[in-house]
């Protein structure tokens, strides 16, 4: 669907250069839901995977990010394994709904209410990042919580339109649960993609 260099804005790697490719697809149907162009994977031309590793290196990073839509509608294994014999690190944000195809150096795991997650991808993730949207939203968060490995790292995230509602209530939630860990997206405030 795109792609381009910026920074990560979100969870642990928030901060670093990142290339970011967007892959069109998705059937999780977010209401809030911020690139519903997305959805429909027909609308987007394909690329072949050897041109997006050569842009991929040609940015200079370190870390690529493959995103969407719901990227493991797809058998990213072609392309993951291209883009690490490319020296690249590869990273995923899914919300897993679908078993994850690939090899990855980072796994970001966002669950969305509106789909239940595949249960093989709990033993996966490197990072459990919750959007929180309402109030209800904490409790959800800890049964997802309860299921992932002991390694995985722990965020809550202010859906973006609610920020102003709800990170007050995130900072006093990670202050009262200190195995969780604040995340903004800080590219928003930076004006970048
Ligand atoms: Fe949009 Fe992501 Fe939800 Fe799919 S999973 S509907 S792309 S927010």
């Amino acid at each position: 669907m795109e792609d381009f260099y910026t920074i990560q804005g979100e969870g642990h790697y928030q901060g670093h250069a990142a290339y970011f490719i967007r892959l069109g697809g998705c059937d999780v149907g977010c209401v809030w839901c911020d690139v519903k162009e997305s959805w429909d994977a027909s609308l987007h031309p394909s690329v072949a995977i050897t041109e997006m590793v050569d842009r991929a290196t040609a940015a200079g990073g370190k870390i690529v990010v493959i995103t969407g839509g719901e990227p493991a509608m797809h058998d990213l294994a072609p392309l993951t394994a291209a883009l690490q014999q490319a020296g690249l690190r590869t990273h995923i944000e899914t919300s897993g709904v679908y078993p994850l195809t690939g090899t990855w150096n980072w796994v970001c795991f966002s669950p969305k209410k509106f789909k239940n997650p595949h249960e093989s991808i709990f033993e996966k993730a490197d990072e459990l990042k919750i959007v929180v949207y309402n109030k209800s939203d904490f409790a959800w968060a800890e049964e997802l919580a309860k299921n992932v490995g002991s390694s995985c790292q722990l965020f809550l995230q202010p859906e973006w339109s609610k920020e102003k509602e709800m990170l007050p209530l995130i900072i006093d939630y990670v202050k009262a649960n200190p195995q969780w860990q604040v995340s903004l997206q800080v590219h928003k405030y930076m004006n970048i993609p």
